[in-house]
């Protein structure tokens, strides 16, 4: 689980505060239901102690004290409901004490006399056995009698019974509680995040050969909507700029290819027209090698535009591989063998592919030319195809310069150059790689490079073979 996640950190957060408020509810509603149930039971004790003063005691002059203490016991049968009643007068001699309760609860002789207080007073004793009594305490005076006092006692038993059920409930459903509520959260987070996780994967996807695609738009008509949505739009901003910089690039090596063969016509003649003096000729000469250079390069750029704006697939017919690989090769010897190289093409198995020849073709070109390019004098390069698991390799490998380590993962881009080995810098653009990469991704194909500073290289094309 990802700790870090806003799903987790929204629910552990969730989950904290409600246990915490959770647990100050029940705290509060325990204290509270103590509170008023001890209160309950004082004032009902309270009420008892004046009836049997108001009852009782404001007639003991009349009645006799015998009398109030044979009527308190007929009236509250103290030893039957587990009651304390205790009348006391002002001397502190007693008048009447109910005896022990029939179960035994508690020991009314152990229950000793409040200190002298005010009129009304409560105490709450512990007695042996874990249990609590509640005493009511009340000095009853009337007029033309003695003072009493009378105290009202009760077990808190019914009341402790009844708080600790409610607190083992608290202890179990409190947790029970805040797990499931969480659970809910974690589901609902889990159901409102989820679009981020659709709009994420297909960011993922978008390359600047798909920048058409659109992101999933959620609609749930809240943030995340908005948010799809605006990144859809910036998107389809970035996909206008991509599209208006192509075309840009596509127009301009368009609109120079013109001018370019008319210069290089021009320059031609001016180097070869006898009429003209030597010097000039000499500089025309020099001035069309340059025209010829720029010509391969606006070639070059008009050839990637195309290949960049997806060209047609009318041209894609069905060919080996092998036999392609096999003529490229010869043709390109002529150009070997004048840095006395020699190219030995390994490609007897047929392979079936299919796809734009001449592309293909133009592939094998630029990775043979590269090898011969920069293999010194004498050198080797070896030209295989072969087949493994479906695909077809083709692979060029040279015993020449090599490529630095930190300058491999650029070698396919537009117009890098590892400066050190530019041999002959005048025909280097950069920008045969970048060609081979774009028409290998155009036939679902890949390529790599592998290479050993001072000991070689080794180009390799990745291509699906053909089923049919
Ligand atoms: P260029 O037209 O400069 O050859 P490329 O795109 O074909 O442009 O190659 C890019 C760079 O990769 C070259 O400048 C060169 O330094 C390096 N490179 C390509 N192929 C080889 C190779 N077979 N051996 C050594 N370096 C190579």
């Amino acid at each position: 689980m990802n700790t870090r996640s806003i799903s987790f950190r929204l629910v552990a957060w969730y989950a904290g505060w409600l246990a915490v408020i959770f647990l100050l509810l029940c705290a509060l509603l325990y204290l509270d239901l103590r509170h008023f149930l001890e209160g309950d039971l004082r004032d009902s004790q309270l009420r008892r102690a004046h009836q049997i003063g108001d009852a009782l005691l404001a007639h003991v002059k009349q009645s006799g004290e015998p009398y109030v203490a044979s009527q308190v016991k007929d009236w509250y049968e103290p030893e039957v409901n587990d009651r304390f009643i205790r009348l006391t007068r002002a001397d502190g001699t007693l008048v009447y004490a109910s005896g022990m309760p029939h179960d035994g609860s508690f020991d009314p002789a152990q229950i000793s006399a409040p200190p002298p207080s005010k009129t009304e007073s409560f105490s709450k004793l512990a007695l042996p056995g874990n249990k609590n009594i509640l005493i009511a305490s009340l000095n009853y005076k009337s007029p033309g009698n003695p003072d009493y006092l009378v105290e009202f006692g009760q077990l808190l038993d019914p009341v402790d019974t009844m708080l600790d059920h409610l607190l083992l409930q608290l202890i179990l459903g409190l947790p029970l509680a805040v797990i499931i509520i969480t659970a809910g959260g974690y589901l609902l987070v889990q159901r409102a995040l989820k679009p981020v996780e659709q709009i994420t994967r297909a960011a993922e996807r978008i390359t600047q050969h798909n920048l058409s695609d659109r992101l999933p738009i959620a609609q749930t008509g809240d943030e995340m909507e908005r948010l799809s949505v605006s990144l859809n739009r910036m998107i389809a901003r970035l996909d206008d700029a991509f599209q208006h910089s192509k075309r840009f690039v596509a127009d301009a090596s368009h609109e120079l290819r013109t001018p370019l063969t008319i210069l290089r016509g021009e320059l031609e003649n001016m180097a070869e027209d006898t009429r003209v003096d030597g010097e000039v000729r000499e500089r025309a000469a020099s001035m069309l090698e340059e025209a010829v250079h720029l010509s391969k390069i606006v070639e070059q750029l008009f050839t990637l535009s195309r290949l960049d704006a997806g060209e047609a697939q009318a041209e894609w017919t069905r060919f080996d591989l092998s036999e392609l690989a096999k003529t490229t090769a010869d043709q390109l010897s002529l150009l070997a063998e004048d840095k006395g190289i020699s190219i030995v093409c390994d490609a007897s198995q047929p392979m079936p592919v299919e796809g734009d020849r001449v592309r293909l073709k133009q592939v094998v070109v630029n990775l043979l030319d590269n090898a011969i390019k920069y293999t010194p004098e004498k050198g080797s390069i070896k030209l295989r195809v072969h087949g493994v698991n479906g695909h077809v390799m083709l692979e060029v490998e040279d015993n020449g310069i090599g490529i630095p380590p930190d300058a491999l993962p650029y070698v396919f881009e537009r117009f890098y150059r590892v400066d050190q080995m530019r041999t002959d810098g005048s025909e280097s653009a950069g920008l045969g790689l970048s060609i081979v990469k774009s028409i290998c991704a155009a036939h679902g194909a890949e390529v790599e490079a592998n290479s050993v500073p001072g000991q070689g290289s080794c180009f390799c094309v990745r291509l699906p073979l053909s089923k049919n």
